[in-house]
């Protein structure tokens, strides 16, 4: 029999990792696949991207809508937790894959977990600040496998008490999709989204929820103003719906009727990233900027602590939210090209993937045992 298996995706940020995954099932005679689809990809501010799941050409998805404005992060945990726990009731699977640090994968990760599925967790083993580093290891310890990007995650899962066998580095999946010779051409994604610079960067600030609500105000107040000094042209993304992005939609008002300014909720993946890779620079502190960037070989202004502790790079330029260190590396840093990075990984994760599933998987215990690294002397 196929063995079944459920992909949780809620936000743009995991579908475009997880897509590359599905795929290599998609067209397996092995296995079946699902998508339990939630998050933002259900709301229409940040962009309604559940049109682009269904754009992939996937089938068998299920739209689950787990909040609504200003839900706390909580309550979104709790209705999601509810809407799987029901569709997996009605649909049951042999393996729930969850990707990253958000709480739709820590919903995704409990169900399996106590409904005794194994769940598969993609990316885990990384660092960084805000409330995703806890969600991201909790998500880990709730998972019985492990698909990480490179080998100081595994180290840091190995320290976690994870079972090394059940620990694979594929690498990051989006690399698969970036290395694609499929790509759309700057011409096309200019003239699909309507962009007229020929010299543009981007702009990606997401809310910090670890920090307070003047200093994040404050924060994007700073960012919103800089970016207006530099006399660049930019494409700005819409902010993730965490707490606090309120604060980054007020301070974005300044950009209005501003036509250095071009403002998107969001954009398709593949023409993203063709925008990425023909940008000057990326400013702000999204992942794709420690993630992706590199691999372009762009360079990143990193702004405050939601990246902290991520992978280091020349190409990367870690500033806090101060108006002219701001302007000053966006002068120097953002005029420059970097060499091609491979920390996360060569293309081929969806392969790996597939290889690992079809292979070694499936003999894993859904009772995970704590491995002890050190002698423990009461045992
Ligand atoms: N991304 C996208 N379209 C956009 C902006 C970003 O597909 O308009 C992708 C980006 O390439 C990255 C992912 O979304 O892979 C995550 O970026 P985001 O800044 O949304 O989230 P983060 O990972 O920082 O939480």
């Amino acid at each position: 029999m196929k063995k079944r298996i459920l992909f949780v995706t809620g936000t743009r940020a995991d579908f475009g990792k997880l897509k590359p995954l599905i795929n290599s099932v998609k067209y397996s005679n092995d296995f079946e696949y699902q998508i339990f689809v939630t998050g933002m990809h259900t709301l229409s501010k940040y962009g309604r991207t559940l049109t682009e799941i269904e754009k992939s050409g996937f089938e068998n998805t299920f739209i689950f809508l787990n909040q609504i404005e200003n839900d706390n992060m909580e309550i979104v945990l709790a209705n999601t937790i509810i809407g799987l726990s029901r569709y997996l009731h009605e649909n049951p699977v042999d393996l729930i894959v969850v990707h990253g640090d958000r709480v739709e994968a820590l919903a995704g990760a409990s169900v399996g977990a106590l409904q005794n599925i194994l769940v598969a967790h993609i990316e885990g083993g990384e660092v960084s600040g805000t409330i995703d580093e806890i969600i991201r290891h909790s998500v880990s310890k709730l998972s019985h496998i492990h698909f990480v990007a490179n080998e100081n995650a595994k180290k840091r899962l190995l320290q976690l008490g994870e079972d090394k066998s059940a620990i694979f580095n594929i690498g990051s999946p989006d690399i698969d999709i970036m290395l694609s010779d499929d790509l759309p051409s700057l011409s096309q994604v200019k003239r699909h989204y309507d962009i007229k610079f020929d010299d543009y960067s981007i702009a990606l600030l997401h809310p910090v929820t670890t920090e307070n609500q003047e200093i994040a105000f404050n924060n994007a107040k700073i960012f919103a103003q800089a970016l207006l000094e530099s006399g660049r042209n930019y494409v700005v993304i819409y902010p993730n719906n965490d707490s606090g992005s309120n604060h980054i939609f007020r301070a974005y008002e300044l950009f209005q009727k501003n036509s250095k300014f071009k403002i998107f909720p969001s954009l398709r993946f593949e023409y993203f990233l063709t925008l990425l890779k023909n940008s000057r620079f990326i400013i702000g502190n999204s992942s794709c900027g420690i993630h992706e960037a590199p691999v372009y070989g762009i360079p990143t202004i990193n702004l405050g602590t939601r990246q902290n502790r991520r992978f280091k790079h020349t190409s990367i330029a870690d500033i806090p939210f101060e108006n002219n260190l701001i302007l000053k590396t966006i002068a120097e840093h953002g005029n420059k090209r970097f060499p091609i990075c491979h920390h996360y990984g060569y293309g081929k994760s969806a392969e790996h993937f597939l290889n690992t599933l079809s292979n070694n998987v499936w003999n894993i215990s859904n009772q995970k045992q704590f491995i002890e690294l050190y002698q423990n002397p009461y045992v």
